[in-house]
């Protein structure tokens, strides 16, 4: 990959900013992050007619989307194969029905789905169809229709491919290693704009810029992806941290910060444990830190082998931790079950596919029979009635046995380390139906757009990084494609906050270590903090401690950290956008069980007063449900900073779908006069 493609139609500059003497570069969008949401966003970008533009990026090919998959990476669009009767409306009801989603957003994601899904088919991912044409789809989790394609274990990593390969292709510049550390906004009446941002070129941090790099820039689109970098027990790739925190610092409005999807997934290389690897049943074990001791922990808590392995293979489906799927022996039974032994008992928990579970002396040996007739007419179709679970998966789906050993794995030989890992932000920032933020000009699009609420089905995601930069690219063309101002009116609006943040890199490298925390001690102590407090269980009284205690942290972090080099800089910024977010996000789950919240999508809320997961664990594993039609679930909460870091939270009630007047004939004239995009309102 080379650096810093330069692009004519930039303007570049150099300004003095304290002693540094920093490139500044002019352009209509910036284009943050490179993952499949990002470089989406910069084709349409380019191919509604903006060139001056250009993609920023810390890692080129880091990440999640590049860098990550399960047994078959879903695509979630409407149905286009066979005879299934689906419709816009229906898919945006589906979206809608797992709560807490705008019907409007969810409108705009079923009618753009197949429009993305086939601009990635014409770039060239390799999303599979039979000789007549049919794009076939199947279910996945939370879809009734069978609207997920899939173009194999890593499909996410296909669609960066071909798009990599087309921006690359037409040129558009891409600043690589460029971290960026702040957003510079500017209010205008009474609402506030972004206006540009400021870098850190990573290789350029000793040079007399001292990395600084500014960009005067009419548009930001943000697509820095899900807040990775606060997770310890996390599948999300090690090269995506996530930097929310940026935009929530000049004041972008966050919401649902609530919900997250956490599922089981491997350690050793972060992978999904989804589909397959579930439906060839493997066996669960535990074992002490040094790999002894060894027991199948879940025939404890499960009555029969039949339960059990009809659980372990409906996981294959029912991926990710839904609090409706624990009772009755159900299959997220297992994340609670591995989150306990992991967590609370400080074992390690692992996936043999080299053997059949054990079943009760009084079974006799492991039995087809015992599974549940769904479960067993899956595998019976499937032709693998036989043999060791990798042997199933070999024949069920050998790409997602090749995954691990590719990666030094080899499923016929050793078991798997795995855990309860967080996956996906389904919350995040708020955007219209343009994707735009509160913030004018700035435009949250992938993961760090939270368009998603309590569940989404599988593949929404993926979906959802493609629509919202085709529907940002289409506002900025009509609306905001002007040139950016001239450096000479552009330097006094942001001067004072970028000399900050020279005056703050100056003061950590200068100032005497005092405190005792490194750089890895404070990411350890976040991590942590959301691992244990922040993902499946979730406590009122630790959740306020908590929080607090994230504050504090922030606040000794920015007054008190000091480096030891300068390569640490990058780490510090990443470090302080990680733990304002987990501070507000913690600020939302707080929020959230005030209001009495109970437990939802992929979190339990513990109560005494409550139900037990199931007869064997003790009380203390007690949890509440929600009632149909709480406050929590008919509203969205909304959060953002004010000054001071205050924290401003909101409900608002969730948007119906809208139900626009298709009439041909009107639409027609309102295209015809611009009416659609270029006359409406910019906040609608
Ligand atoms: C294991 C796993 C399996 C998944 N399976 C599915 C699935 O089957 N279907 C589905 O729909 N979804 C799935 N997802 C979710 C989906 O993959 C992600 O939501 C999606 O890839 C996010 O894309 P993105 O472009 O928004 O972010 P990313 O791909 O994470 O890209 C973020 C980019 O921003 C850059 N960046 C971050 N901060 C900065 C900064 N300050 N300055 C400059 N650059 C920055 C990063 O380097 C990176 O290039 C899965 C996720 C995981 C972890």
């Amino acid at each position: 990959m080379e650096r810093n493609i330069r692009n004519q139609k930039m303007n570049e500059q150099t300004v003095k900013i304290k002693n540094c003497k920093v490139p500044c570069y002019s352009l209509n969008t910036l284009v943050i992050g490179s993952g499949i949401a990002g470089l989406n966003a910069a084709l349409c970008l380019y191919e509604c007619g903006l060139k001056n533009i250009a993609v920023v990026t810390e890692e080129w090919g880091g990440g999640t989307s590049n860098n990550t998959g399960s047994d078959k990476q879903t695509y979630y669009k409407m149905s286009i194969s066979g005879d299934l009767l689906d419709s816009p409306v229906k898919m945006a009801q589906d979206l809608f029905n797992g709560g807490c989603m705008h019907g409007d957003i969810a409108l705009c994601e079923a009618v753009n789905s197949v429009r993305c899904f086939m601009r990635l088919v014409n770039l060239g991912v390799p999303f599979p169809h039979d000789r007549y044409g049919s794009y076939v789809g199947y279910k996945t989790d939370n879809d009734p229709l069978g609207r997920a394609a899939s173009a194999g274990p890593q499909t996410s990593q296909l669609m960066f491919k071909c798009l990599s390969e087309k921006i690359q292709q037409i040129g558009i510049p891409i600043f690589n290693q460029h971290q960026v550390i702040s957003l510079l906004d500017e209010k205008e009446k009474e609402e506030k704009k972004i206006v540009g941002a400021v870098a850190l070129d990573k290789t350029q941090l000793n040079s007399e810029s001292g990395g600084f790099v500014l960009f005067n820039a009419v548009n930001v689109v943000l697509s820095t992806g899900g807040p990775a970098g606060m997770y310890h027990t996390s599948v999300y790739p090690k090269s995506q941290k996530g930097s929310t925190g940026l935009a929530l610092k000049v004041g972008a409005v966050g919401q649902n910060l609530t919900e997250s999807q956490f599922g089981l997934a491997s350690v050793p290389f972060r992978w999904n444990l989804s589909g397959a690897y579930q439906q060839v049943i493997p066996r669960y074990i535990s074992t002490d830190q040094k790999q002894r001791e060894e027991t199948e922990f879940l025939n404890d808590f499960f009555p029969d082998s039949g339960r059990l392995s009809t659980a372990i293979f409906s996981k294959g489906y029912e991926w990710p931790f839904d609090v409706h799927k624990v009772q009755d022996y159900g299959s997220s039974l297992i994340d609670i079950l591995v989150y306990r032994e992991t967590v609370q008992k400080q074992r390690r928990v692992f996936l043999d596919f080299t053997q059949n579970l054990s079943v009760k002396r009084e079974e006799g040996k492991f039995d087809f029979s015992f599974l549940s007739s769904e479960a067993y007419n899956y595998l019976e179709k499937s032709g693998i009635l036989f043999g060791t679970p990798v042997q199933r998966l070999r024949r069920l789906n050998e790409p997602a046995y090749q995954v691990f050993k590719n990666n030094g794995i080899d499923l016929e030989k050793e078991p798997l380390e795995i855990a309860v890992c967080a996956q996906h932000n389904n919350g995040g920032l708020k955007g219209n139906i343009w994707w735009e933020s509160n913030i004018k000009h700035l435009f949250p699009v992938g993961e760090v757009n939270g368009s998603h609420g309590v569940r989404r089905p599988g593949g929404s995601s993926l979906n959802s990084c493609q629509v919202g930069g085709l529907r940002a690219a289409l506002f900025i063309s009509k609306k905001y494609s002007y040139s950016p101002p001239s450096i000479h009116e552009f330097i006094p609006k942001i001067k004072q906050k970028t000399e900050e943040a020279v005056a703050f890199t100056e003061k950590i490298r200068s100032q005497p270590s005092f405190s005792t925390l490194s750089l890895k001690q404070i990411f350890e102590e976040i991590k942590n903090r959301m691992s244990c407090f922040g993902a499946i269980i979730r406590n009122k009284e630790a959740l306020s401690k908590e929080k607090a205690r994230a504050w504090k942290l922030y606040h000794r972090i920015e007054k008190q950290l000091s480096i030891n080099s300068t390569e640490e800089l990058p780490g510090v910024f990443s470090c302080l956008d990680a733990c304002l977010t987990s501070a507000v996000y913690l600020e939302a789950m707080c929020e959230y069980l005030e209001k009495g919240g109970k437990s939802r999508g992929s979190f339990l809320v513990m109560d005494s007063d409550g139900i037990q997961p199931c007869p064997e664990l003790s009380d203390d594993w007690k949890y509440s449900l929600g009632k149909p039609g709480a406050f929590v679930d008919k509203r969205i909460l909304e959060l953002h900073l004010g000054s001071q870091f205050r924290v401003k939270k909101k409900w608002v009630p969730v948007r119906q779908i809208p139900k626009p007047d298709l009439w041909f004939e009107k639409i027609w004239e309102d295209f015809r006069k611009d009416k659609i995009i270029g006359q409406e309102r910019s906040n609608e």
